[in-house]
């Protein structure tokens, strides 16, 4: 029995993807969780694609495309989440 239709497409990765797995766009970006100070670095690799800043409530996902905004979910963070 196959299940491709769950809705959001949301993906559990060991590791983290080299293109977005829904339109293939590269780099896929890191999310950044927390405060931390703007550097012009952090915000060239913003610019670039490469990391995404994350609001305070979400949690899961650590991955997104800047594009089609596809967010990824790692195995390993999720299976420490059990507290
Ligand atoms: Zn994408």
């Amino acid at each position: 029995m196959t299940d491709q239709s769950s809705g959001e497409l949301k993906t559990h990765f060991s590791h983290k993807p080299q293109e977005c797995p829904k339109c293939g766009h590269r780099p896929v970006a890191e999310i950044w969780y927390g405060e931390m100070a703007v550097t012009e670095q952090l915000l060239a690799e913003i610019k670039a694609g490469r990391v995404v800043l994350g609001g305070c409530c979400l949690e899961d996902p650590i991955w997104e495309c800047a594009r089609c905004h596809w967010q990824g979910i790692q195995d390993d963070k999720t299976e420490r989440k059990a507290t």
